[in-house]
């Protein structure tokens, strides 16, 4: 990272595992700690009594739509058919002419769409609206005949018209959006990177499955120039198995989907299990039903484990799976968030039989299977603390308990989000001599904070030693 230039510091009077103690920091790494460290001629932050904690891991996210949606109409609170209308209506009036309309979180309140009712609403425009899944969009008459004729966002990954699964009549493109920013678009990414540290997360995984390497290239300028000052590691789709991501960026497991919305087949699965493991890496299976995660076990049987590979979202992990998930030492990332942010849907939409299977969390770890938290943003709540809190409550928006078996003690739910990021669901790193000065300065002590887990409890963070965050300037 060439925008850090550290200078040395003392963290003193800070909680670390309980103890009150110094903690000093040379080099972007922990130095020491210990109490009465001394101090002469070095920056002191006093804690008084805050907790000084690792750095959290966002191990599931998509830098680029994060960027994206910040500058999208965001349809989440737009709660039926009416209030969408106007919603389109009025940011089409706000644009420029030829400018794109870009809205996101579409779901089934906002009524049936397709290009007919936005080029009513619309005329003359190109929109996109994105279902709040991230994996399909509806786009304006306008917007499609862009896409066709490449003049519009979809050529950012190549595609000379819709794949399959997409009903162009209809204005539906399912999954072209493998580069979920669009990176034409120039996604500024600085406002992305200033609100990660301000919920004191050090490092992130983008398991976006990427078929343009200009993903990867804009990913790694923002961190190149500090605008996204984590540490970030990136997936991409199995085609990005064998390309080199740069020096600034980590190369983690190949990311392969299992659609909700068309199953693939299983020689499919299988062949882009092959093509990671012929690069040496591991898989990220998106996994968000019972019939997905199967057809990606028996994809696993036939090609056998590596180490790192990993079940994204495990949104519906049956008992009866957990046996394979451990006997191939899989890692599961999972979304407590999501609990918070869409569990009365849950509640109201989901089978009955798949309520206590929905977003497990200590059942998996009470089975032995190694898992790691997540906040899946911008499709899901940006908060690490929230999903903290979620895991801890299980508690939706209205209050009702979406699986209160799965409920965590505090400090478990917090661990969801300090596994390294090549072991996700590893030890909790720790803050001892010698580790990476990724670290988060709580307000209070850890007890307190975890009694009622919210993001501004953050008073500073720190990346490799280099302040990227502080509450009081
Ligand atoms: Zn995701």
């Amino acid at each position: 990272m060439g925008w850090v230039v550290t200078e040395p510091f003392v963290v003193t009077r800070a909680e670390v595992d309980g103890r009150v103690v110094d903690v000093a920091v040379e080099s972007g790494a922990v130095a020491a700690v210990g109490p009465g460290l001394r101090t002469a001629g070095m920056r002191v932050v006093d804690a008084a009594g805050g907790a000084l904690i690792s750095g959290l891991h966002d191990h599931h996210l998509h830098l680029l739509a994060m960027a994206a949606a910040r500058s999208s109409v965001q349809l989440s609170g737009v709660g039926d058919p009416h209030e969408f209308d106007e919603t389109i209506r009025s940011a089409h009036a706000r644009l420029g002419p030829g400018e794109w309309l870009r809205a996101v979180g579409l779901d089934d309140r906002h009524g049936t769409l397709d290009r007919h009712r936005l080029d009513r609403l619309a005329p003359g425009r190109p929109v996109r609206v994105q279902h709040r899944s991230g994996a399909a969009w509806v786009l304006s008459s306008v917007a499609l005949s862009a896409v066709h004729t490449g003049g519009g966002p979809g050529a950012t990954q190549g595609a000379s018209g819709p794949r399959d699964g997409t009903d162009p009549g209809d204005g539906w493109l399912h999954r072209v959006d493998d580069v979920a920013g669009w990176p034409r678009d120039l996604p500024d990414l600085a406002p992305v990177g200033e609100r990660l540290a301000r919920l004191g997360v050090t490092g992130v995984t983008d398991a976006t499955p990427f078929t343009d390497p200009s993903a990867a290239a804009l990913l790694s300028g923002a961190h190149r120039s500090g605008a996204v000052p984590q540490r970030i590691v990136v997936t991409g789709a199995a085609s990005m198995a064998a390309v080199d991501v740069g020096a600034e960026l980590e190369q983690g497991p190949v990311k392969v989907v299992v659609s909700d919305h068309e199953l693939p087949g299983i020689d499919e699965l299988v062949g882009s299990f092959r093509a990671a493991r012929r690069s040496g890496r591991a898989v990220a299976v998106h996994c968000v039903t019972r019939v997905g995660l199967v057809l990606a076990l028996t994809a696993w049987e036939e090609v056998g484990a590596a180490p790192g590979d990993r079940v994204e979202h495990g949104s519906v992990i049956p008992v009866e799976l957990f046996e394979p998930l451990v006997a191939l030492g899989l890692t599961v990332v999972t979304q407590p968030g999501f609990i918070a942010d869409r569990g009365d849907r849950y509640l109201a939409e989901v089978e009955v039989d798949d309520v206590p299977h929905l977003y497990r969390c200590r059942s998996l770890l009470d089975a032995g299977i190694a898992t790691a938290g997540s906040t899946d943003a911008p499709f899901g709540p940006d908060d690490p603390w929230l999903a903290i809190a979620a895991a801890v409550d299980r508690r939706a928006a209205s209050g009702a308990v979406v699986g209160a078996a799965e409920a965590m003690d505090p400090a478990a739910a917090l661990g969801l989000f300090l596994g390294a990021l090549a072991d996700p669901g590893g030890p909790p790193r720790r803050v001892e001599p010698g580790v990476p000065a990724d670290l988060v300065l709580l307000d209070r002590g850890l007890r307190d904070v975890l009694a009622n887990p919210r993001s501004d409890h953050v008073r500073a963070t720190w990346v490799a030693g280099h302040p990227v965050y502080a509450a009081d300037g």
